[in-house]
């Protein structure tokens, strides 16, 4: 089996609060492991119906769903949950479990469920409560099916998890070449667009400063993580 054979074999999901999250966050990461052959799925906690005035349900779950095509993403899942109304409760750690059963990632993607000083904006509660659910749910919840949701279905550990928006970052990875697909995933939010106007020179400089933490040359942009390894 060759080496691109096997990473063809590989998938991964990620697991939001909110339409949009994954793209601010790890849009560029996700275009990039779509490019290398990887089958992502995402799960979207809430409808996002807090975002802006007016926003609709059904308005927002559209735009999520084009721009996770825009990405290379399967249609996203959506639990609906009220927006600003998420706690990591037993109820959403047994439909992540689940979810991770059933799909049987390689990695998982989420929110750091830590409070992140130095990004208080990002640091929603509803971040915290989806990123403590998911950790929940990939252990013990997939791991032991008995520890918790349906007994049904075989036991799965993820290996890999990798937390966006934590207080720190072992790793850093360089999405300069899917800046496109990452900002083209992002314009199709459009009920968010108003609330938003510099975003894009923001998350430019952000993911800059990102690369200059890694130590990569001048004009590179990166996403950072704190990778948490299970195996
Ligand atoms: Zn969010």
């Amino acid at each position: 089996m060759t080496p691109s054979h096997r990473e063809e074999q590989r998938r991964a999901l990620a697991i939001v609060a909110h339409p949009d999250d994954i793209e601010f966050a790890a849009g560029g990461t996700v275009a990039g492991w779509v490019t290398r052959g990887w089958e992502v799925s995402l799960c979207v906690v809430t409808d996002g119906q807090r975002g802006t005035d007016g926003a609709l349900s059904a308005d927002r779950r559209a735009e999520q769903t084009a721009a996770a095509k825009a990405l290379g993403v399967d249609r996203p899942r959506f639990l609906g949950y009220m927006d600003a109304e998420v706690s990591p409760t037993l109820e959403l750690r047994a439909a992540l479990a689940d979810l991770l059963r059933l799909l049987r990632p390689h990695r998982v993607l989420t929110h750091s469920p830590r409070y992140a000083w130095a990004f208080p904006t990002t640091s929603h509660p509803d971040h915290r409560a989806v990123g403590t659910a998911t950790l929940d749910a990939v252990y013990p919840g997939a791991s032991i099916p008995s520890s918790v949701g349906s007994p049904a279905g075989l036991p799965w550990q993820v290996p890999e998890v990798w937390l966006f928006g934590d207080p720190e970052a072992n790793h850093f990875e360089d999405v300069t070449d899917h800046l496109a697909r990452k900002l083209a995933a992002l314009r199709c939010h459009d009920s968010q667009l108003s609330a938003r106007a510099g975003d894009e020179a923001q998350l430019r400089s952000r993911m800059a400063g990102a690369a200059r933490a890694a130590g990569l040359p001048d004009g590179r942009l990166a996403e950072r993580f704190q990778i948490l390894r299970y195996v």
